[in-house]
């Protein structure tokens, strides 16, 4: 089903889900610098609490430090943001997706100092792919699905590249979003298949996972790759697992690779796996069929 998303929806329609998809781009990025940040502070504040609890164990004569309660709240809405370099609180015509930036010549323009291309980069990607997955599945309740299916992974993507972490708070929703989305959308697959496909999704990278540990004792890769990739399972149904297998192994050798040319990596510093799977995913989302024939021809 390939609509054509001009003559369905006019200029007007068109002009406005690009918008709506920039805007979502920009909230995307705020959750990729935020969420982070967030999930180390809820850690420290676990851990000193534990700390806290453990010391009053030991002494009980000695009363337990009150609670840290000096930490500014920091969330996905505050504080507003603020330029890395000179603390400038950016204004909200200095906060517009794309165009801000362009505008600014991507400086602060309190200091001058570079603000980086990242930002509308995410942005631009963000609309890119959603006009992509509405062109297909058009403005209907799977078209929307996989709207958040889409823009869920770019989130996971760029996490898990700056740090190394695939975040349950938005790995384990997506699972159950693409539960939900084939069992009463009437997705891709029936739920019969998306139930076996986070089975198995899971499964497959837990096995390779404990065999890699027991023949090198070393860890190839995280929890947060395990549910990664159940959850294309849900979304995409377990016959696609094999596709996504390959095509983020694939593209993870030939990025390793070039990165070595590059002399940019040593060979002992590991990669993240979760933006290769992102991508595998959004690839099989996209071009289902081809990646279902690579095993069925
Ligand atoms: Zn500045």
């Amino acid at each position: 089903m390939n609509l054509d998303l001009l003559t369905v929806y006019g200029w007007q329609g068109l002009t406005l889900a690009i918008w709506v998809a920039l805007c979502i781009g920009s909230f995307l990025n705020v959750v990729i610098y935020r969420l982070p940040v967030m999930m180390e502070r809820d850690w420290r504040e676990q851990a000193e609490e534990l700390l806290a609890q453990t010391d009053s164990d030991t002494t009980p004569e000695t009363p337990s430090a009150p609670p840290d309660t000096s930490q500014p709240t920091f969330n996905l809405s505050v504080p507003r943001s603020r330029c890395g370099a000179c603390g400038h609180q950016i204004r909200s015509w200095e906060n517009i997706p794309v165009v801000s930036w362009l505008f600014l010549l991507g400086k602060c323009s309190a200091c001058k100092s570079p603000i980086s291309w990242r930002y509308p980069g995410v942005e631009l990607l963000t609309a890119g792919l959603t006009l992509v997955v509405l062109s297909i599945y058009g403005f209907t309740w799977f078209g929307l699905a996989t709207c958040l299916f889409t823009w869920t992974l770019v989130a996971l993507t760029f996490i898990d590249y700056d740090t190394k972490l695939l975040p349950d708070q938005i790995t384990l929703p997506l699972l159950w979003l693409g539960l939900f989305a084939n069992g009463f959308f009437v997705g891709v697959v029936s739920l019969h298949d998306a139930v076996l496909g986070a089975i198995f999704g899971y499964l497959f990278l837990w096995a390779t996972y404990w065999g890699f540990k027991l023949i090198t004792g070393k860890e190839g890769m995280g929890y947060g790759d395990f549910k990664l990739l159940a959850a294309l399972g849900a979304w995409l149904g377990w016959m696609t697992l094999p596709g996504i297998i390959l095509i983020s192994a694939l593209t993870g050798l030939v990025y390793a690779l070039v990165r070595l040319a590059l002399r940019r990596q040593s060979t002992a510093e590991s990669i993240p796996f979760g933006p290769f799977l992102a991508v595998a995913g959004w690839v099989t989302l996209v071009f289902r069929d081809s990646v279902l024939g690579l095993f069925l021809t």
